[in-house]
């Protein structure tokens, strides 16, 4: 049991998906928690929730297409975003992290510097902030 004031960090597996249920889904937390170390769950359940839509709308008298559709969309998203956040877990929790925060951070910024400039856009590469949180 946790002590007082101690919050478990709860999540699943990177890469984590079921089998093909019709008509049933899952968006947002429900379908891939994730620590908060990308800054991307919120977005995600956000997106995942315009595409479902989006498809329902679509063909709103056959949900097994419309779901289908969704989730082949959302279940690479949902691992890259999640491989991002496990990837930001590590970084901010490792041994060099607590060594040297401001390298961390300096090393960050780099990367974001790097994937704004091949945007063309000034650092609005939405991978650059899902990198970085
Ligand atoms: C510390 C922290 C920092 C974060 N920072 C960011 C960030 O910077 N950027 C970002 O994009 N994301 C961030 N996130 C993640 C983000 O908060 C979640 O990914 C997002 O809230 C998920 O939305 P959701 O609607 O799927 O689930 P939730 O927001 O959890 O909503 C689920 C809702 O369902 C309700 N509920 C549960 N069970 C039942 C039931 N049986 N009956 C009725 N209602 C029920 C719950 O009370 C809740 O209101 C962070 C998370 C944490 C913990």
């Amino acid at each position: 049991m946790a002590e007082q004031g101690e919050r478990p960090l709860e999540m699943l597996p990177v890469g984590h998906r079921w089998d093909p249920v019709p008509g049933v889904t899952l968006i947002g937390d429900a379908a891939h928690l994730m620590s908060p170390f990308s800054g991307q769950g919120a977005n995600s359940a956000m997106l995942d929730a315009a595409d479902l839509a989006r498809e329902v709308a679509a063909t709103p008298h056959d949900l097994t297409g419309p779901v289908a559709r969704y989730e082949a969309t959302m279940f690479p998203r949902a691992e890259h975003d999640a491989a991002g956040a496990a990837q930001g877990l590590e970084r901010f929790f490792s041994a060099e992290a607590a060594a040297d925060p401001v390298a961390v951070f300096a090393e960050a910024m780099a990367e974001v510097g790097a994937a704004g400039a091949h945007d063309g856009a000034g650092g609005t590469d939405p991978a650059a902030t899902r990198r970085t949180g």
